[in-house]
């Protein structure tokens, strides 16, 4: 398990919940979302409907959960939760829709991951707050159609592209969620410390900022790491030099790279002389399959301009060469 991984893991779990944030007001970062959504959630509220559906896109650690509780408290209604992979045959949506409330929210996430019969239960609940139910078999069956109540939909997803399009046509709002400029996540990491109850100076929640991969859920859990350190090893106060001190030894460097990226990126610059090389050959080096280098390892180390993706194969940049302070081949 890397600590730098944006995947949530049954660790963050506790951590995660405490921290939340519950309204608008508290979610940092985001801005144009937040406004649109604060816009959006007034308007409803004036007419008394329910909300549009609202699909929330982008990697994940990014905060598309927390938005969606605070939507569902901002509208002061329930929130129930669920995810693509959870529901496996229509009726277990049915069972769901069925049980809902005028106005409450639906959440479910890896929307991209429900199955083509559950999801064609979706289309009438989503268009017409209606669920088309099949009584019998062969020529004698039919169809009934059962009202539900006006509901919303809050769908997430790491791939929006993943969507089928009927899916996606039925949602009124699209937001995608972007990465956390390093001001953003100091914010965050200042918030959460004063949550842990834990001493941070702007410089020590800066330093876990910059290793944080633009993601607040990263960014929460070296918090967690460096907490530990100064409570153990020090006076319990988060400095520049403590949190240094203690993402060195959990070996994140300033840019929030570990040891696997640096076995990736090493591997490039050592062996292959900065590429390009193949995928297949690459994630045979570093002992890889090739789609946990492509889906796991790459994004970062391309949104930060260390990698390119040519079509004869990958390639590391100058300012990789730079970073590692290894001369680049002539
Ligand atoms: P996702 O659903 O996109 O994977 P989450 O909503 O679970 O991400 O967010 C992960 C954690 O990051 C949350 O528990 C929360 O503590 C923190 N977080 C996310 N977004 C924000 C934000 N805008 N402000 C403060 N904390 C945030």
């Amino acid at each position: 398990e890397r600590i730098i991984s944006s995947q949530m893991s049954m660790e963050d779990e506790p951590m995660e919940f405490s921290l939340r944030p519950r309204f608008l007001d508290d979610y940092i970062g985001q801005s144009r979302v937040k406004e649109n959504l604060k816009i959006y959630i007034e308007a409803a509220k004036m007419r008394r409907e329910s909300l549009d559906h609202v699909l929330l896109y982008g990697p994940p650690g990014l905060g598309k959960t927390t938005l969606s509780y605070i939507i569902a408290n901002e509208l002061g209604v329930n929130l129930r939760t669920t995810s693509g992979p959870a529901i496996e045959r229509p009726g277990d949506l049915a069972a769901i829709l069925t049980n809902l409330q005028q106005g409450d929210l639906l959440f479910i996430d890896e929307i991209h991951r429900l199955n083509r019969s559950v999801e064609e239960v979706l289309y009438p609940a989503m268009e017409d707050f209606a669920l088309d139910i099949v009584i019998g078999k062969g020529p004698s069956a039919r169809s009934v159609r059962l009202d539900l109540p006006p509901f919303t939909l809050v769908g997430a997803t790491t791939r929006a592209g993943s969507l089928s399009s009927p899916l996606r046509d039925r949602f009124g709002v699209m937001s995608r969620l972007e990465y956390y400029t390093e001001e953003e996540l100091t914010w965050i990491v200042t918030r959460a410390a004063d949550l842990l109850q834990v001493t941070v100076r702007a410089e020590g929640a800066q330093e876990i900022a910059c290793r944080a991969r633009g993601t607040p859920r990263v960014a929460n859990r070296l918090l967690k790491r460096v907490r530990d350190f100064v409570q153990v090893k020090g006076d319990g106060v988060i400095t520049r030099e403590t949190a240094q001190d203690a993402l060195d030894r959990i070996q994140v460097d300033k840019l929030g790279l570990d040891q696997v990226d640096h076995k990736l990126l090493r591997s490039i610059m050592d062996h292959f002389r900065g590429g390009p090389v193949g995928l297949e050959t690459l994630a045979a080096t570093i002992g890889e399959e090739a789609h946990t280098v492509e889906d796991v390892y790459e994004p970062y180390l391309l949104q930060i301009g260390f990698l390119q993706r040519t079509p004869r194969g990958r390639m590391v940049t100058p300012r990789c060469y730079q970073h590692f302070g290894v001369e680049m081949p002539g």
